[in-house]
């Protein structure tokens, strides 16, 4: 059985991405103090109850993109991209671009995406109207035949990094620097004492670790660590009405619909023979299915794709379903491809094989190349579907992404600023008082709840 050291610095729950981040981040900037990290020295322990990359960060699809209606989010999304370009190979990261291509009833809202990066120096180019945003996609793809698209937002940076691989690049860098990672060891509960709330030793299936400072990365299993800390299952949130709603949930799930179509990936090159960039279409064009005709939707829709050799073919999804089960009775364990609950149906693999075909012709008849695996996973949603980075009972450092966070290999960066006194201003809008303040992100007109 694992032996825990009966006393570490840092606890940080959760090796993903944010976990492993913010763990490699705040070994350098210890080092960068003078300190040593490790035994006889400052001992940073991430602890995992399987293992590296067990949970979402695992089998993300992996996009890295800027392109948020929030100027809050686009900043923080600007920096992780910095990070991500500070080593590419050892995270994985192909920064092929993004584009998200819309229909009319985003096109304003894409304009000022734009025009705001235009301000933060974020390169991407804005095409507008349906006959450019035609002749653009054509530039691209021989084959470009989506309809009601008015705008494409064309960025850059940004791209896709293979899940896996990242996050043992980035366990990889963290155990240099002198971080412990310890598998297959489960937080149970926390103590506190002494008439303060703040945390003095984290429970564990071997063994209870007396701590100065937790960190939360547990991704989809926030609520039941949430649970564990006794915070408030459900808060007031003062509306973008102005009204304050009492007893509104902290946490809901959304099931994240995603697959892979096993064509050889080359098969989605450029015109000029290069890979791709991401790419997301959102549309209000009828979808019909490619396989037998009938209407899958009249109402708006997107979907996102890319070649990715890591999966096998060209891989992508749509919008998340709805999970309706109160939080706390959502079995997230299984997690991933492995739920018997939580993975996707027939119905997606029809809906998004069809919405390819209806993007480039190149897909028109590819359905039966759908790979038939268990694929999918949930993701733990805050009220505002945006993250909480904020401390809680003193001690107790919450970083819940609410589901956006493979690409913000950053927010580790700022966390780990945070831990060690120096605030960032990048992250005060991720607080959790907003909600009570009223303090809301502004919602995008996209089909999607992370956009
Ligand atoms: C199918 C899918 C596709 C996605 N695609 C993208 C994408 O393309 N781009 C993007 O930016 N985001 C994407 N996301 C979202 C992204 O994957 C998550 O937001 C992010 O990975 C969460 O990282 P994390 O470090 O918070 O949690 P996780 O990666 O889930 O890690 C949490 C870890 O905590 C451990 N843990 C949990 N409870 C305990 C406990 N009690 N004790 C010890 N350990 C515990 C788990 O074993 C797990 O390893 C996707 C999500 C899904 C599900």
């Amino acid at each position: 059985m694992t032996k825990l050291p009966d006393h570490a610095h840092y606890v940080i729950i959760g090796a993903g991405i944010h976990g492993l981040s913010t763990a490699m981040h705040l070994a350098q900037g210890l080092k960068a103090r003078g300190k040593s990290v490790g035994e006889g020295g400052t001992r940073i322990m991430v602890l995992d109850k399987t293992g590296i990359g067990a949970g979402a960060s695992g089998i993300a699809c992996g996009v890295v993109r800027n392109n948020y209606y929030q100027p809050a989010m686009r900043e923080l999304m600007a920096h992780s991209v910095s990070v991500w370009e500070r080593d590419p190979e050892a995270y994985s990261y192909h920064p092929v671009g993004y584009m998200q291509i819309s229909p009319e009833v985003m096109h304003a809202q894409v304009g000022t995406i734009y025009e705001q990066q235009k301000a933060i120096g974020y390169e991407s180019v804005f095409v507008e109207g349906e006959a450019e945003s035609m002749r653009y996609m054509k530039g691209i793809f021989h084959d470009w035949q989506a309809r009601n698209i008015t705008s494409v937002l064309h960025e850059k940076r940004g791209g896709y990094a293979n899940n896996m691989a990242s996050m043992r690049g980035l366990a990889g860098k963290a155990k240099t620097l002198g971080v412990e990672i310890v598998p297959d060891v489960t937080v149970t509960g926390f103590r506190s004492g002494n008439g303060s709330t703040a945390i003095s030793a984290v429970e564990t299936s071997a063994g209870a670790v007396r701590c100065d400072e937790v960190v939360v990365g547990a991704g989809p299993w926030i609520n039941s660590i949430w649970n564990m800390l006794a915070l408030p299952k459900t808060i007031s949130v003062k509306g973008r009405d102005g009204k304050v709603h009492e007893g509104v949930r902290m946490w809901h799930y959304m099931a994240l619909q995603e697959g892979t179509l096993g064509v050889d990936p080359e098969y989605q090159k450029t015109n000029d023979g290069r890979m791709p960039p991401v790419i997301h279409v959102d549309t209000d064009a009828p979808l019909r299915s490619d396989r037998d005709g009938h209407l899958i939707t009249d109402k708006l829709w997107g979907l996102y794709y890319k070649p990715d050799f890591h999966f096998g073919g060209v891989q992508g999804g749509a919008m998340p379903a709805v999970v309706t089960p109160d939080p706390d009775d959502v079995r997230v364990d299984p997690y991933g491809p492995k739920s018997p609950e939580f993975v996707v149906t027939d119905n997606f693999a029809d809906m998004w094989t069809s919405a390819l075909a209806f993007c480039q012709q190149r897909f028109e008849g590819q359905h039966p190349k759908y790979k038939s695996e268990p694929s999918g996973g949930i993701g733990c949603f805050t009220p505002d579907s945006f993250p909480v980075f904020d401390r809680f009972r003193e001690n107790v450092y919450v970083i819940a992404d609410s589901n956006h966070g493979f690409k913000m290999i950053g927010v580790g960066e700022l966390v780990a600023a945070e831990l060690l006194g120096e605030k960032r201003a990048l992250l005060e809008p991720f607080r959790f008082a907003r909600y009570a303040a009223g303090r809301l992100h502004p919602v995008s007109n996209s089909p999607f709840p992370w956009s």
